[in-house]
């Protein structure tokens, strides 16, 4: 007899709304043992040089080999079929952006829903992670050779994994107090909690890996220094640098970038101060001015600080929104406020110089622009004034130049981002980068990418000492 092919997705429990904007625990809560099941039984085993959701997924993972694995209730089997391309299962599970990835392409959605892959992949890591297991690693003998990771990002962290293993010394050097990069600084705890990215680095010092804290390359040590010492370097610096737009009263207090923001409450703690030590801007009401998954994090967070208005302000429509649909679903249920084709002209403030007002004009929309959206045009005489407490820009992010001011040899792109070539080999001997820094803002998964290409492009420089007389930018 054929089998049944359940069309429905099997649901993901999560915190109710009313509850989970009091507390920073995670929203969704996992699937069970019964659900995952009833989940993995949906897929119908694609085979693997077909499977079109292994084609979705920037590292490749075999999506059909561990689904069959979690049928057969083997937690081990399902993990390290997973990390032979992908270290970081308990992170990508939760934050790479399925729907455009492997998702995307599930064949079950031509006759219901699609299967939910980064659900079953987060529930493979935390069953593991519950049963202590890890999977089987092959470390080959130590080479003698020296590599340093400039940053611990998801870039560095996969480069520095597998860099270790091929018997390389690693060092990743962090400018901040805790590892992780945006894992760790900047997505909210209810979306990624903090425990998993720890326990992920945890791992990676069993290995081997060793960490430098408050490190911060460009200061406390310059790149030719770190070059005398090993025999090469990784930049996994990210994109941590904000944008703002400069607008009248831009500078009064109560208007953050959304890294700062963020930062203080992921990081510092802020909404546990006094108690921690750094505090953050309370009130009533909030604006935060982009819609991508940033803004959403942001504006979720504000909720959870306390703001009772949190708006969303953005210069298109809702169907230009860059964030996850999960996201901005999230965020809606949680009561944040979306105005739909405002920007921002300015900005007006009390006798003290805290920000009061945002003043907005509407736009409509124009002719396509260069990414394919329709342009906003603002309406002259249109302008308006919403009250607020505090603002948040979440208008994009651009790579931090400390490291790399004072070395002419690194040659950046007009967008601030370093050039590198297919191997990720920068314009500087020995000194390689990928992620953020190299892309721009873009997602962690392909962030790992880099990381993973970068590390067999590093060990292949090391052996063969080749290096081009010139580098070919390769285009993101
Ligand atoms: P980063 O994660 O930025 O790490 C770089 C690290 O380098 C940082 O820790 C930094 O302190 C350190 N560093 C920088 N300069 C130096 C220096 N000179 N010396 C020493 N250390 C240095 N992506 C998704 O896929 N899904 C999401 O849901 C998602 N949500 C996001 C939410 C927010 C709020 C933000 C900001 C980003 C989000 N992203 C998301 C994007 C994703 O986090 C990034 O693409 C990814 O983290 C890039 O990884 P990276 O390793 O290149 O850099
Ligand atoms: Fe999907 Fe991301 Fe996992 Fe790849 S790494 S299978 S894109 S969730
Ligand atoms: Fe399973 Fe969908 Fe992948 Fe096919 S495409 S193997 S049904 S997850």
């Amino acid at each position: 007899m054929a089998r049944q092919i359940k069309k429905k997705r099997v649901p993901v429990p999560e915190q109710d709304p009313k509850e989970r904007i009091h507390n920073f625990n995670e929203v969704a809560l996992g699937y069970t043992w019964e659900l995952a099941t009833e989940e993995a039984s949906r897929c119908i085993q694609c085979p693997v040089n077909f499977a079109p959701c292994i084609k979705g997924c920037p590292v490749n993972v075999n999506i059909p080999g561990f689904i069959k694995k979690i049928l057969e209730k083997d937690v081990k089997g399902a993990l390290e079929i997973i990390h032979k391309t992908n270290a970081l299962p308990g992170i990508t599970g939760r934050v790479c952006p399925q729907e455009e990835q492997c998702e995307m392409n599930c064949v079950m959605g031509k006759l219901g829903d699609r299967i939910n892959i980064g659900k079953l992949e987060r529930f493979v890591a935390d069953e593991a992670r519950k049963m202590g297991i890890h999977p089987e690693v092959t470390m080959a003998p130590k080479n003698g050779k020296k590599v340093a990771i400039v940053g611990s990002g998801p870039a560095g962290l996969t480069a520095a994994a597998d860099l270790v293993k091929m018997g390389y010394d690693v060092t990743v050097f962090e400018a901040l107090h805790d590892l992780g990069g945006v894992l760790i600084y900047g997505i909210p705890e209810f979306r990624l909690p903090k425990d998993i990215v720890r326990y992920e680095v945890e791992y990676l010092k069993s290995i081997g890996v060793k960490f430098e804290k408050n490190v911060v390359i460009g200061k406390t040590y310059t790149l030719y220094e770190l070059l005398e010492d090993y025999d090469a370097v990784f930049l996994g610096t990210g994109a941590g640098t904000p944008k703002f737009l400069n607008l009248p009263g831009v500078n009064l207090k109560g208007i953050y970038s959304a890294n700062e923001f963020l930062t203080r409450i992921n990081l510092m703690k802020a909404y546990k101060f006094p108690e921690y030590d750094t505090p953050i801007k309370k009130g009533k009401r909030l604006a935060v001015i982009g819609a991508g998954n940033v803004a959403m994090d942001a504006a979720r967070s504000a909720l959870r600080v306390g703001y009772e208005e949190v708006y969303i302000l953005y210069r298109r429509t809702r169907e230009y929104m860059t964030a996850r649909e999960e996201e901005i679903a999230h965020a809606e249920e949680e009561g944040v406020k979306f105005m739909f084709l405002v920007s921002p002209v300015g900005f007006v403030g009390d006798a003290d110089g805290n920000v009061r007002v945002v003043r907005l004009i509407m736009n409509e929309l124009g002719e396509p622009d260069e990414s394919g959206r329709r342009k906003p045009v603002p309406i002259p005489g249109t302008e308006f004034g919403l009250e607020v407490d505090a603002v948040v820009f979440a208008i994009g992010q651009k790579p931090n130049k400390v490291l790399y001011q004072e070395v002419p040899e690194l040659k950046v792109t007009r967008w601030g981002t370093l050039v590198v070539d297919e191997k990720y080999r920068t314009t500087m001997r020995g000194v390689f980068a990928g992620g953020d820094a190299v892309r721009g803002e873009s997602t962690v998964v392909l962030a790992m990418g880099d990381g993973k290409k970068a590390a067999k492009a590093i060990d292949e420089y090391i052996k063969t000492g080749e290096w081009p007389e010139e580098i070919k930018p390769q285009s993101f």
